[in-house]
């Protein structure tokens, strides 16, 4: 697995961590024993959030994980409506104890909200000096509410932006990962198979994937998360409920694309065009 520094703050991660969304719906032995795989297998970043199953997921992490904490990058989210000064160190107590831990490794704001930023932010370096946090991101931001949360807290303080990315949704590519890259602020890739939305195998782009994997021996879901991870500052999560599927996804971080099987890929799934309406790409 290939680990990288994580943006300013010291730490160097895995290219592929495990994503949690959902997992209450699915069966809690199973992403037990999946976490724990992918855990083995080299995905030590674990991102989660309070509003994932509206608290049980930080259960299952602790039940999966808690005895391997020390081995993990942990990551949870404050839900906008509560991040507010006091909401988001309330917020954050509540997950260290569903997580059954003293602090998370990174802390993010899950998409922009109501509350002003400048307090978010404050109760983000209160959480930092007291230990609670080791670092703090946001996740959904756009260039101009990263311009924003810059200008209050200054370079070096914002670890990360999460955002959308996959084959079929590239729109980060024109103006969130160059912004964060000229900032040191490391791109999160979520829902790096969109949600479901995987391309077909017998589709035009899902034919060249498979071509690319057949050719390594590798899977074409291998190929498209090494793709979406081939510039320095991108990470990416992918999730699954299923242990063999998380060795899977893990082995993506062993593998270095080629110049021309990445342009293949870039040809097959194009960028498109910035799109302004859609506010965090
Ligand atoms: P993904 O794009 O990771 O896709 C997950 C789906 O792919 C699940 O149905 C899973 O099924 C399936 N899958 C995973 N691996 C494999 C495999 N190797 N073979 C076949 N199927 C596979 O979706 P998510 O939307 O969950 O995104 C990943 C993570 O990103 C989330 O879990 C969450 O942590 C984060 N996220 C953050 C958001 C934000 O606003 N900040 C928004 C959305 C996601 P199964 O589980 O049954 O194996």
């Amino acid at each position: 697995m290939q680990v990288r520094p994580f943006s300013f703050t010291g730490r160097k991660i895995p290219v592929i961590g495990q994503g949690t969304w959902q997992m209450e719906q699915d069966d809690r032995r199973s992403c037990i024993e999946s976490l724990r795989k992918g855990l083995g297998a080299g995905m030590n970043h674990v991102d989660t959030a309070e509003l994932y199953g509206s608290g049980r997921v930080e259960e299952i992490i602790r039940e999966a994980l808690g005895e391997r904490r020390k081995e993990i990058y942990l990551v949870s989210k404050v839900l906008p409506q509560n991040a507010s000064r006091k909401g988001t160190v309330r917020a954050c107590e509540a997950s260290l104890k569903r997580l059954g831990t003293g602090h998370l490794d990174l802390y993010l704001l899950h998409w922009p909200g109501d509350h002003p930023l400048e307090e978010t932010i404050a109760a983000f370096e209160e959480l930092k000096a007291a230990g609670k946090i080791l670092a703090w991101g946001v996740s959904n931001f756009s260039v101009e509410e990263m311009e924003e949360a810059l200008s209050i807290a200054g370079e070096g303080k914002m670890a990360c932006n999460q955002v959308l990315y996959h084959l079929k949704e590239r729109a980060i590519e024109h103006h969130v990962i160059p912004w964060c890259e000229k900032h040191g602020v490391a791109v999160v890739a979520y829902s790096p198979f969109g949600s479901g939305d995987f391309p077909e195998e017998n589709s035009p782009g899902g034919k060249v994937l498979s071509e690319i994997a057949r050719a390594r021996g590798a899977t074409p879901r291998q190929v498209a998360l090494t793709f979406l991870v081939r510039e320095a500052n991108v990470f990416t999560i992918p999730k699954t409920a299923h242990a063999g599927r998380a060795i899977e996804n893990a082995k993506a971080g062993d593998i270095a694309l080629s110049g021309e099987e990445i342009d293949r890929i870039d040809a097959a799934f194009p960028k498109g065009k910035p799109r302004p309406g859609i506010p965090y790409l």
